[in-house]
Order: structure tokens, then C-alpha cells, then sequence
């Protein structure tokens, strides 16, 4: 039988994408999703992927969201940590509530999902996670220090589910992209994006979702059982770790 793969913020931007390979690999996917109903609902009647509205941010809304995907369409075997946002700006200049945003969405949500999947994952003896993180947690980023924290955060999260759930068929990995072309690079000034950020990328252009949605499908294969703790960078070339 099909496994479940849920993936958070699967309706838009690189979810989107990896919402949709995963399907093309034979998953049943669940997409959720935190408010906007309109991109959700086009992407439910383009890709037919049910759609589920919980904020990654809150835990009880998480175990309501997980226990409603698996009363529809079974246990959730794969999970795809990618819901995020930013909230830049200079340390000197960044209030809490940005800074609280920030690592509520990005950071807590992978608590908050991983653990509403993992007694289950245990329990049958088979789970593969996979958390979006970013170049920038890796490397850092002027006016990022919230995202910075949030993405380098989920990597040692990784890490340390990675062990725990070694002997349990269960591996969790991260996927580090350098930037891709969705809304929230195209939120950056164009002005900032040719003088500073293309020249600084190797293969010279931006990333495509589905080129991070293919990181996923690798990672998630009953077959890739011996990759676990890893993060994988894709961001052309910019950053070597
Ligand atoms: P988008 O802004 O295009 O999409 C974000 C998705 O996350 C949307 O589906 C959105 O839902 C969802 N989301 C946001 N907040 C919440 C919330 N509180 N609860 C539930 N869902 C929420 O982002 P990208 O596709 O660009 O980014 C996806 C991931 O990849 C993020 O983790 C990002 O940090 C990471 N990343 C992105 C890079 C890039 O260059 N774009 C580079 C490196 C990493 P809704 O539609 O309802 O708003």
C-alpha cells in the first residue's frame, strides 16, 4: 500500500513541488497549509492532494492536524518539515515579536510535527523525515539572524532524532537549498537580487522548487534507509560545507 507523506506548507512555492513529486512517486500526500485558502484551494483542483489548514506554529493545532490526515488516509510514514518564513532585518533593529515569529514557525514546528508522528513511526518501525533548512542557517545572512537560528536549529533537531530513531527504521535528514525562485526570494528588492545575490551563485541562476522536490524523493525511499543525520546542501555551487 501507498505510504502517507504529509508535507507542511505543501501548497505553495518548493512544498508545492514537493508535494507534487512526492505524489508522482507514489505516495499518498497530505498538504498542509497556514491561511491562504485561495492558493490552497487552486492547488487542491490542480493536483487533486487533499489540503489541511493547521498552524505549524502551535502544538495542539499540530496534533489535531496529524490525527485528522491519519484518520483520512492512514498513518503518516513520511514527513516533510518545509512550511517556513522570514522576517528580516538587522539584529539592531529586530523586535522580539520577529524574532518569536520567526523561530515559532521555522524551529518549534519541527517539534511540534515530529513529535506528533514519531510514537507512531516507533511504533511501526519505519519513518523517514525530512526538514527544509537553508543555506543562510548554514553559512548566516546579514538581517537574518532569526532565520539563521531557526535553520541552523533544525539541523542539530536532525541530528539527534537521527540517533534516536536509528534502531527504529526511522532516518531524519535536511535538505539545505541555496535560493529558489518562489515568493519568498521574489519578496527581496530585484536591485538586491542581480547585485548581490546571482553573482554570488555559481551555476548563475536561481534554484527551481522541483529541484529541492528531488532532494525529497531521494531522501524519503524505503531504499534510502542508510542516510540518516545527513544534510544535503542544493544551492548551485554557493556555499560548500
Ligand atoms: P513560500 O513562502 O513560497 O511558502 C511557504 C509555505 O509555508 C506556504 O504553503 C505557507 O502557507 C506555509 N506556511 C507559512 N507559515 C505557516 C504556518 N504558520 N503554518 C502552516 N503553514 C505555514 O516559501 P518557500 O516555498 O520559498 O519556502 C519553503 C521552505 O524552504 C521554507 O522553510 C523556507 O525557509 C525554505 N527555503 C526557501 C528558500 C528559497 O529560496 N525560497 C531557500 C532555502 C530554504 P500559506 O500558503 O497558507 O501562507
Amino acid at each position: 500500500m501507498a505510504r502517507t507523506a504529509l508535507v507542511t506548507g505543501g501548497t505553495r512555492g518548493i512544498g508545492e513541488a514537493i508535494s507534487i513529486a512526492l505524489k508522482d512517486a507514489g505516495y499518498t500526500v497530505a498538504a498542509n497549509y497556514g491561511g491562504n485558502d485561495e492558493a490552497a484551494n487552486a492547488f487542491k483542483e490542480k493536483t487533486g492532494i487533499p489540503v489541511y489548514k493547521f498552524d505549524v506554529g502551535d502544538f495542539e493545532a499540530c496534533a489535531a492536524g496529524v490525527a485528522a490526515v491519519e484518520a483520512d488516509l492512514g498513518p503518516i510514514e513520511v514527513l516533510v518539515n518545509n512550511a517556513g518564513i522570514t522576517r528580516d532585518g538587522m539584529l539592531h533593529k529586530t523586535g522580539l515579536e520577529n524574532w518569536q515569529a520567526v523561530i515559532r514557525t521555522n524551529l518549534d514546528s519541527v517539534f511540534n510535527l515530529t513529535r506528533n508522528v514519531i510514537e507512531g513511526m516507533r511504533a511501526r518501525g519505519f519513518g523517514r523525515i525530512v526538514t527544509i533548512s537553508s543555506i543562510n542557517g548554514q553559512q548566516g545572512q546579514m538581517g537574518q539572524t532569526n532565520y539563521a537560528a531557526a535553520k541552523a536549529g533544525v539541523i542539530g533537531f536532525t541530528k539527534a532524532v537521527a540517533l534516536e530513531g536509528a534502531f527504529k527504521g526511522i532516518t531524519a535528514n535536511v535538505i539545505a537549498p541555496g535560493y529558489v525562485g518562489t515568493e519568498m526570494v521574489r519578496a527581496v528588492p530585484e536591485e538586491v537580487l542581480k547585485t548581490q545575490i546571482l553573482p554570488r551563485i555559481p551555476v548563475g541562476r536561481l534554484a527551481e522548487p522541483e529541484e529541492v522536490a528531488r532532494c525529497v524523493v531521494f531522501l524519503t525511499a524505503d531504499e534510502a534507509g542508510f542516510i540518516t543525520g545527513s544534510t544535503l546542501t542544493a544551492n548551485g555551487g554557493q556555499y560548500m560545507v
